[in-house]
């Protein structure tokens, strides 16, 4: 007999039906689940596998992606993207992929994730505003002339994802 709370963690953490990312990892659901009670989140997480171009040379950290989806099964949920192949990491740091890499990308995304909720209560607006409202928005965008890398949410999804260093929400596939 499936218990209401095992059903409730299925709907409120959703992994890739394949759960395998070429790459040699997979998401721990676990981990993830208590990091998302430990950010708070309200609506459920969509974890899925993204296949950036090869020829991609911007930095390692932008190889995550967050944002807010809604359908009629699920209601409002984020949807988190994280690149499976990171062929690019070799590429740019000269070191294998490893679960403490791939962890920091996704506390990077889990921390855009409780910053669109925060964002969303605190102002009373539909968390689809976020992105549009407070991230582009002119304050948001750091020293004149800054690049993305100098994005408030940025800096404080870097730094949350720094702190969370050697806590894992990856394991590597035997
Ligand atoms: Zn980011």
């Amino acid at each position: 007999m499936l218990d209401d709370d095992f059903i409730f963690d299925l709907y409120r953490l959703r992994l890739p039906p394949i759960n395998e990312a070429r790459a040699g990892w997979k998401f721990d659901h676990d981990a993830i689940l208590a990091a998302m009670d430990e950010l708070q989140l309200k609506f459920p997480v969509v974890l899925r596998f993204r296949h950036y171009k090869r020829q991609q040379t911007t930095g390692w950290r932008t190889f995550g992606k967050h944002g807010m989806r809604e359908n009629y099964a699920m209601g409002i949920y984020h949807e988190i993207k994280i690149n499976d192949a990171l062929s690019w990491i070799r590429k740019i740091d000269g070191e294998d992929v490893t679960p403490g890499k791939i962890s920091w990308i996704l506390w990077h995304e889990l921390k855009h994730a409780e910053q669109t909720e925060r964002w969303a209560e605190h102002y009373d607006k539909s968390p689809f505003r976020f992105y549009y409202e407070a991230y582009h928005a002119h304050y948001a965008k750091g020293k004149w002339g800054a690049t993305y890398s100098q994005n408030i949410y940025e800096l404080d999804a870097n730094e949350f994802a720094d702190a969370k260093t050697g806590s894992l929400l990856v394991l590597k596939e035997n």
